[in-house]
């Protein structure tokens, strides 16, 4: 059996985004494996997120916006994004990209296969795709299935359905996405419409949902369409793509270093921010980090500093917020976004604020409805 030095278990956007960074490094000449079940042929999903300066991705971009739209309790219109654009990528682009310049390395082999097991023996990580056996020094792996179900935590998910539209009217502002439209009945948990507009004709548009019931596939359209005929005016609209997507909301703690030769990445890895479901950026902040640590020390391992352990406090901390409905969420993100410089915002979701900002940051939030979260993330923790 021949023995690589990597195999990466899940060629989606945390293992292609890994295989990436690695033909970026000195590491560029290892022997490496992709496994994946899928082609990646299709646009299975699209990542918005927002970046200052340009990423490793920007010739690839599908839209960027200096300037976003919130509504909220008591905001509606424009936030200036300062020197951060929010930027839109589509899975389809970014896998057909890093595809072709992983081929032009002949010591990178990409396999479609079902992983069946995925284990750590003395020899390596020990990998079983489609009956075949296969060996690395690591395996980086982003298949593992994350169980966000600890009693004592706070296990929400994001949960979104979109449709993009082509509408008979002109009816977007191209220059504006709206990242967060509170406008709709909330049931008593956290609901938005999210819009990522193409052109003036054409747009995403997606009812998401932070709490802990998905809905059927028929109650989500029966809301974008509500959405569409009370706040848009698009005439006749054809819907040209869908998507749909969960993405854990939770403070069940994760492991990136499970054993001495599996690393767990992406979503698996614990990498998203559990009190947005935001995964992209963080992803790819880790992958280069654990490649810089492979290259200068031979280990993948990714260390933190204890410091930084407060902001899975403060992410606790809101998904109790939201988990007990202790304040109508439209308001809490309100104050978050309107009566914080949205640059300060981003940066304390990039987790790179001083503690000074972020208590600066935090007069801003209902006090009372916090504070009793505080200690109520406090008591399950520590008393269960
Ligand atoms: C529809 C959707 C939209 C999203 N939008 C955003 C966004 O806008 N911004 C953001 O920050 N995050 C977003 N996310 C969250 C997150 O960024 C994505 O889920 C991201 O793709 C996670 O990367 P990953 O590598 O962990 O998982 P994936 O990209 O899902 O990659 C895992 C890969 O493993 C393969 N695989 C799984 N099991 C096996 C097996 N047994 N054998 C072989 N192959 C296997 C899969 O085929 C897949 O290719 C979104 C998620 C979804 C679902």
């Amino acid at each position: 059996m021949k023995k690589y030095d990597f195999i990466i278990a899940g060629g989606g956007m945390a293992g292609l985004s890994l295989a990436y960074y690695l033909t970026q490094s000195p590491l560029r000449d290892r022997s490496i494996l992709i496994l994946d079940r899928d082609q990646k042929n299709r646009n299975d999903r699209t990542w918005c997120f927002w970046e200052n300066g340009a990423g490793p991705f920007e010739s690839i971009m599908f839209r960027r916006w200096n300037k976003v739209s919130f509504h909220g309790t008591t905001h509606a219109g424009p936030l200036d994004l300062g020197s951060y654009q929010y930027k839109m990528l589509r899975g389809i682009d970014f896998y057909a990209f890093v595809q072709k310049e992983l081929d032009k390395f002949p010591n990178i082999e990409r396999s479609q296969a079902t992983i069946n097991r995925i284990k750590d023996t003395p020899q390596g990580g020990f990998v079983i795709a489609n009956d075949e056996p296969y060996i690395a020094d690591y395996v980086f792996d982003s298949t593992f299935m994350l169980r966000t179900n600890d009693p004592d935590r706070h296990n929400l998910m994001q949960h979104f359905k979109g449709w993009v539209i082509k509408t008979e009217k002109p009816c977007f502002d191209p220059k504006q996405p709206e990242i967060m439209d509170f406008r709709v009945e909330q049931h008593g948990d956290c609901r938005f419409v999210y819009i990522m507009p193409f052109d003036t004709n054409t747009a995403l548009v997606e009812f998401t949902l932070f709490n802990d019931k998905l809905l059927t596939d028929s109650e989500y359209d029966a809301d974008i369409q509500q959405y569409i005929t009370t706040y848009l005016n698009t005439g006749a609209f054809q819907i040209a793509e869908t998507e749909y997507g969960v993405i854990p909301m939770s403070d069940t703690p994760t492991e990136e270093n499970p054993s001495d030769h599996i690393v767990r990445i992406g979503t698996s890895g614990g990498h998203t921010k559990a009190s947005t479901g935001y995964t992209f950026q963080r992803t790819q902040r880790y992958l280069r980090d654990i490649v810089a640590n492979l290259a200068t020390t031979g280990k993948p391992n990714r260390k933190s500093p204890w410091f930084s352990n407060r902001f899975k406090l403060y992410d606790s901390v809101l998904l109790n917020v939201l988990e007990k409905n202790r304040h109508p969420a439209a308001d809490v993100f309100t104050r978050f976004y309107a009566e914080n410089k949205p640059v300060n915002a981003f940066r304390f979701l990039d987790e790179d604020t001083r503690f000074l900002d972020e208590i600066r940051l935090f007069t801003t939030m209902p006090w009372w409805p916090f504070t009793a979260a505080f200690f109520d993330v406090l008591r399950r923790k520590f008393v269960g």
